[in-house]
C-alpha cells in the first residue's frame, strides 16, 4: 500500500485527492489542511463587499477513501519523506507528495487591506461596514483590482472608490474589453489611475509623477500573489514569489516523488498562470502522474489550452474576454449581463467538478489539452530542465 499525501484543500487539492482515490484502491491517502472548510477563494471579493459564502465543509467534498487532517502544516523535509504539523509533536510520512498550498496576500504595507485571503477579506469587510463611508484606493487593476472595484462600488455606492496601476490599463485585454471596462467606470464611478508611480504614506499614496498626494481612508492590495516560504525551508527550488520550480510534469526538480499542483508551482517558460482555471487541471495532472510513477510508467507533461478569462463587473455585468490557447487576448468579447451570467456558471462549476469527480467512479473531469511550453522547448535532464533551443 502506498501513502500519498496531499498538502492543501483548495482547488487543486481537491481534485487531486478525488481523483486519486478512484485509480488505485491500492493507495492510503491523506490530504492536509489547516481550515475545515473549503475556501472559495474566487469569491473573496464578493465577500468583502457583503454577499453572504456557502459554506462547503472539505469532508463533503472528498471521497470516502481520503483521510481528512486539519492541521497547519509546518515543515517539510523532503530528504526523510516527512512532514511535521503545527503544534503537534507527530510527523507523518509519505511515499509520494502533492504541493499544493496555494498562494498568500503580500501586502507592501502594513496599511494595505486585501482580498487575497478569506481572513484578509473579512477584515476589509469590517472595516468598510464599520467606517460607512470614504475613499478606499485598490492597489492594482489587474483581475482581482477591477472585480473587487465593481463590486464594492455596487455594494457600498457611499465609497468612492479608485484604482491605481503602475502600468497602463488593460494592456493584456482586446481594445474592445478595455473599452467596455472604462465604460463600466465612468457609469459607475469608479476612478482609474493609470501608469503612475506611487509611495504609500501615513495619510495617503504620494503620486511620483503628479508630486500630489492622494487622500485615502483604505488602500487594497491586489497584486503580488506570493507563495508560503515552506518550499523555500524544505531545500526545494523556489522562485522569487516562492512558488516551487517544477517540470513540465509538475514533478518537482530533484525530488521524483513530489508534485506541485496550483498557484504553488512553477513551470518556467509556459503560458501557466495563478488562477483556479488551472489549478484544478493540475491537481488531476499531479494524481494521475503519481498514479503513472507507482506503476513505473513514464511521467507525461502537463498540458492546456486556455479559452478566455471571465470578469465580474458586480453582480449584474461582466466581460468574457475570449483567448487564445496561450492566453493572448483575441479581438472578441462578451460584455453586460450574459458574461455576468457566464462568469457565475464559471463560479459555480468549480465546486459541482470537485462534487462529481467524488461521487463517480469513472474520471469525470476534463479540460483541452495544448502545449503550456511559450518560447522554448524543455526537455528533462539528470532532473533538471534544459532548453532544446
Ligand atoms: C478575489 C480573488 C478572485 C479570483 N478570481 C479568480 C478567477 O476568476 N479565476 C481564476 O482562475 N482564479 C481566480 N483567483 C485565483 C484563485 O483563487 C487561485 O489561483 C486558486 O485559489 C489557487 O488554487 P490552489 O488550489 O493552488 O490554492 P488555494 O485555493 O489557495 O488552496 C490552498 C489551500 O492550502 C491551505 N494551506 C495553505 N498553507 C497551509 C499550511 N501551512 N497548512 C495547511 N494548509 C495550508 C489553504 O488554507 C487552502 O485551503 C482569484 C483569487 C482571488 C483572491
Amino acid at each position: 500500500m502506498k501513502k500519498i499525501v496531499i498538502l492543501g484543500a483548495g482547488y487543486a487539492g481537491l481534485m487531486a485527492a478525488n481523483r486519486l482515490a478512484k485509480l488505485s484502491r491500492n493507495y492510503q491517502i491523506q490530504l492536509i489542511n489547516e481550515s475545515e472548510n473549503f475556501i472559495e477563494r474566487i469569491r473573496n471579493h464578493e465577500y468583502s463587499a457583503g454577499k453572504e459564502l456557502r459554506t462547503n465543509k472539505i469532508r463533503d467534498l472528498i471521497s470516502k477513501r481520503v483521510i481528512f487532517t486539519q492541521a497547519k502544516v509546518e515543515c517539510l523535509d523532503a530528504k526523510n519523506q516527512t512532514i511535521s504539523i503545527a503544534n503537534q509533536n507527530k510527523k507523518i510520512t509519505y511515499d509520494y507528495l502533492i504541493y499544493a498550498l496555494g498562494s498568500t496576500a503580500n501586502t507592501k504595507s502594513e496599511s494595505s487591506y486585501s482580498v487575497n485571503t478569506l481572513w484578509k477579506a473579512d477584515e476589509l469587510k469590517q472595516v468598510i461596514q464599520a467606517k460607512k463611508a470614504g475613499s478606499l484606493w485598490i492597489l492594482g487593476a489587474g483581475l482581482t483590482g477591477i472585480e473587487l472595484a465593481t463590486e464594492l462600488k455596487e455594494s457600498y455606492p457611499e465609497w468612492k472608490i479608485g484604482l491605481l496601476d503602475q502600468k497602463p490599463f488593460a494592456k493584456n485585454f482586446s481594445l474592445k474589453a478595455r473599452n467596455y471596462f472604462l465604460e463600466t467606470f465612468y457609469k459607475m464611478q469608479i476612478d482609474l489611475l493609470e501608469n503612475m508611480e506611487y509611495r504609500i504614506q501615513e495619510n495617503g499614496i504620494y503620486l511620483n509623477k503628479t508630486k500630489t498626494l492622494l487622500e485615502a481612508d483604505l488602500f487594497v492590495q491586489t497584486f503580488g500573489f506570493q507563495c508560503s516560504d515552506l518550499g523555500r525551508r524544505s531545500d526545494l527550488q523556489v522562485n522569487e514569489k516562492n512558488q516551487i520550480l517544477v517540470e513540465p510534469s509538475l514533478r518537482a526538480l530533484e525530488f521524483s516523488n513530489i508534485f506541485v499542483a496550483g498557484d504553488s508551482a512553477f513551470v518556467e517558460g509556459s503560458s501557466i498562470r495563478m488562477g483556479c482555471v488551472t489549478a484544478m487541471p493540475m491537481g488531476v495532472h499531479a494524481a494521475e502522474m503519481i498514479h503513472r510513477c507507482a506503476n513505473d510508467r513514464e511521467v507525461q507533461d502537463f498540458s492546456f489550452g486556455f479559452a478566455g478569462r471571465c470578469i465580474s463587473l458586480g453582480r449584474k455585468s461582466g466581460v468574457i474576454q475570449l483567448t487564445n490557447s496561450l492566453d493572448e487576448p483575441q479581438p472578441r468579447m462578451i460584455g453586460g449581463k450574459l458574461a455576468a451570467f457566464i462568469k457565475e456558471l464559471v463560479c459555480k462549476y468549480t465546486v459541482f467538478s470537485i462534487r462529481l469527480e467524488r461521487s463517480f467512479p469513472f474520471r469525470t473531469y476534463f479540460w483541452p489539452k495544448e502545449k503550456i511550453l511559450k518560447e522554448q522547448d524543455f526537455s528533462l535532464n539528470s532532473g533538471k530542465l534544459t532548453s532544446l533551443s
